[in-house]
């Protein structure tokens, strides 16, 4: 394929890079600073010297245009929060005595004020701080950020384009502020907010802005009409003022749909728009309405949330389609690279044929270089390029990673018989009580105790090789000694063996699985200073041996009371990993959930009668869009299923789930065929108890009695109200007490505290009903 040289202006940009350093040094100075090791003027030199050095690299790498203020702190939307003056009140003293600390103070808390609230940003695995907005919120422009971070990009001689959080998703992400109705819009104080935006723009412009980006993303979601109408308003008025730069309007992780038509009639100068798979119908839609003429075009082709190496040829020829479709081209990643790592060039240890086709922030940037000089010079440009691009997808597609026959040959053999139980519950639940013989109203724990600062050491000392397997081992089940003879002594009737040797849910399973890979240096913000190394999915999924038997078998062989196997699910193990983009996910999860069916299988040989199988990010994957999620939905559930359909009728499932509002997904729930589900539930008052029995559900729940995100302990009494509420939503026969979540954030002397309060309680309300029949 040949392109000619069609676009001599196309230019090469980014959204925005990794805000942490190589090193992670930002991590090291904001946290420094918490602790009063770094004063403020060192982090803020620390914070300047890491966006001089990310520009110098994406401007060294080819990138004609950096982004400005993508750079944050904490968050990009406290940020913007920051940036039009809503500070919530509880914070507003903080704030005005120290603004560094008011900041933090709003991300974090302090003794006496809670922080913001956090949440999920859209369908990526980053949280941002939910802006608290009311009736009353009175927005004030401090463009002062923005303006420093331009200044210092533009001395540096770099032209650069300020992102902005655009004022629609601003408010769309928003929620009403503590003692607001709950049904108050913060979308009505879109006329309020409008003009502060224009005055940001101004000063913007007034300190050498060409262009400033504002991102929208939340028009990649359902919309309604009123709210494409306000989006229509706010670029009307944005665009109508004189004194601004040029608009680029930014839309990533999917498809516009109707909201496109909205931003191409805008008098804006720009659209970014997602052309990766999730908004491969952009393309159509942007043909369908005849393009943008006269506007910018910024094609988001190079995927910038994924890990894997571009498809240049294909890219190319999208880009060439869009070439007739506005009045100029760039190139850029469909989103923030703030979602991947920084640089495969770092990983030492990762096997050299993987790192071929792996691309991070860095390399990504390198992509969109090559594209954009493809797009404006012709093909022949890069054709070295191409080539290298070719031969690695070549590569990638026949590795006998990839491509693992024996996996291939049993994931295609699966049946609908795989992914059901031999008996309906109705028939199996007679089974396991009498296999089980447990009390009306059991209890048990979700999984993990305590994650003691002696095992964080003990895994340290055997990474750095201070004390060999045999010796950590002896540490792992000294904990679980202790575990299980506090459990028997509590009286809890479902033990568990505590994780004490998981450091991670999802990366435990997945360093002992084939084909998924780890990194050594592949961290990504999760929020604030936290951030994640997720695991690869790589490669086909299969188990070499058995994971955690030996764990929950030692655990059982202390106690006559049955011991609950515990694993993570299928759909939780891709939610927190990378995922391929080579196949359906749908593919990947059946692989996932087949690796796990013998682990579940072979728990139950080794005399294991009940066993969990964890899906906290069921719900947290669904996709943005409603048209969506059936699918989405079809395979998920059926992945559950065909991990747990390989066992006895006796054999007991229970599953988990973290989030309390769970309306929109109870179908889903039911679909898993769970005996048992234990779901978060103390805060909301056993409202989800509420929403299960509306929906029917009918096997059994354990909706939690102790909120474990706090290091409050339930007292008796207050256990006990709780389960009386489950109660009028759950018959006692399928009613079960517990947690709402693990318990390793938690400190032992609460732990303990808390379960025997639960126990106690369980056994009073037990002692309140009428005798059991069975
Ligand atoms: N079994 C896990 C634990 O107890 C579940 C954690 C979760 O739901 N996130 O820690
Ligand atoms: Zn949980």
């Amino acid at each position: 394929m040949t392109t000619q040289p069609a676009a001599a202006a196309t230019r090469a940009t980014v959204f925005g890079y990794p805000r942490q350093g190589p090193n992670r040094e930002l991590k090291k100075a904001v946290e420094g600073y918490w602790k009063g090791t770094v004063t403020a003027d060192a982090l803020h030199e620390t914070a300047a010297e890491l966006r001089r050095a990310t520009w110098r690299r994406l401007a060294d790498t080819g990138i004609d245009e950096v982004p400005s203020g993508d750079f944050s702190l904490y968050d990009h939307v406290l940020d913007t929060s920051v940036m039009v003056g809503a500070v919530p009140e509880r914070h507003r003293a903080a704030v005005e005595a120290d603004a560094l600390d008011g900041y933090f103070a709003m991300a974090r808390g302090t003794r006496d004020v809670a922080p913001l609230e956090m949440t999920k940003w859209f369908d990526t695995n980053y949280h941002y701080l939910v802006p608290e907005l009311g009736p009353d919120t009175v927005f004030t422009a401090d463009s002062a950020k923005q303006v420093a971070e331009l200044t210092e990009a533009v001395a540096l001689g770099h032209t650069a384009r300020p992102v902005l959080v655009g004022p629609i998703t601003y408010l769309l992400l928003a929620k009403p502020a503590p003692g607001v109705a709950a049904d108050f819009e913060p979308l009505t104080l879109l006329d309020r907010l409008l003009p502060v935006y224009a005055e940001v723009l101004a000063d913007l412009r007034a300190a050498g802005a060409a262009w400033v980006q504002l991102d929208e993303p939340a028009l990649v979601e359902d919309r309604t009409p009123a709210e494409l109408n306000a989006a229509a308003r706010a670029y009307r008025d944005l665009g109508a003022a004189t004194d601004r730069p040029k608009l680029l309007v930014a839309s990533y992780f999917g498809r516009l749909g109707e909201a496109l038509p909205v931003l191409a009639a805008a008098p804006v100068e720009g659209l970014a728009i997602d052309f990766t798979e999730a908004g491969a119908a952009n393309l159509t839609g942007l043909a369908g309405i005849g393009g943008i003429p006269g506007k910018r075009l910024v094609a988001g082709v190079v995927n910038g949330r994924n890990v894997w190496i571009n498809d240049h040829e294909a890219s190319l020829v999208t880009l060439g389609i869009l070439l007739a479709l506005a009045d100029r081209v760039d190139v850029s990643a469909s989103c923030s690279l703030l979602h991947v790592p920084h640089a495969v060039a770092a990983e030492r240890d990762l096997d050299p044929q993987v790192a071929r086709w792996l691309a991070f922030a860095q390399e990504k940037t390198e992509e969109v270089v090559t594209l954009a000089c493809g797009l404006a010079r012709g093909t022949g440009a890069i054709t070295a390029q191409l080539a290298e691009n070719r031969a690695r997808l070549a590569s990638r597609a026949v590795s006998t990673l990839t491509r693992n026959p024996a996996v291939r040959a049993r994931t295609e053999a699966v049946t609908d018989n795989h992914a059901r139980r031999s008996q309906s519950y109705t028939e199996r639940v007679i089974a396991q009580h009498a296999h089980l013989r447990l009390p009306l109203l059991p209890t048990t724990t979700i999984g993990s105790f305590p994650q003691t600062a002696e095992l964080r050491t003990a895994r340290a000392e055997l990474r750095a090789r201070r004390i060999d397997a045999a010796a950590y081992e002896e540490r792992i089940k000294d904990e679980i000694r202790e575990v299980i003879s506090f459990q028997e002594k509590a009286g809890i009737d479902v033990l568990v063996h505590g994780e004490a040797e998981r450091n991670d849910m999802v990366q435990y399973f997945a360093e002992q699985l084939d084909g998924y890979v780890a990194t050594q240096h592949g961290w990504v913000q999760s929020y604030g200073t936290r951030y994640v190394r997720p695991p690869i999915l790589a490669g086909d999924i299969s188990r070499p041996e058995p994971m955690t038997v030996r764990w929950t078998r030692f655990a059982q062989s202390l106690t006559d009371k049955p011991v609950k196997g515990m694993l993570t699910g299928p759909v939780t193990m891709l939610a927190w990993s990378f995922v391929r983009d080579d196949q359906p996910l749908g593919d990947t999860a059946r692989q996932v959930a087949l690796a796990l069916r013998d682990e579940v299988n072979d728990l139950e040989t080794a005399g294991t009668s009940v066993i969990q199988v964890d899906e906290p990010a069921l719900r947290e994957t669904l996709p943005l869009r409603a048209a969506d999620r059936a699918e989405y939905l079809a395979w998920a559930t059926e992945a559950f299923r065909l991990t747990t359909s390989g066992v006895r009728p006796d054999t007991q499932i229970h599953t988990h789930m973290c989030y309390a509002e769970f309306g929109d997904i109870v179908q889903a729930i039911d679909d898993l065929d769970a005996d048992v589900i234990s779901l978060e539930a103390a805060r909301s008052h056993m409202q989800v108890a509420r929403e299960l029995a509306d929906h029917g559900y009918p096997r059994e729940a354990g909706p939690g009695v102790y909120d474990i995100h706090s290091p409050r302990v339930p007292g008796v009494a207050e256990a006990a109200a709780l389960l009386r509420k489950g109660l009028e939503a759950i018959p006692a026969e399928r009613l079960w007490v517990n947690p709402d979540c693990g318990l390793k954030t938690r400190g032992w002397p609460e732990v303990r505290d808390a379960l025997d309060n639960l126990v106690t309680a369980a056994r009073e309300v037990r002692a309140t009903l009428p005798p059991d029949e069975s």
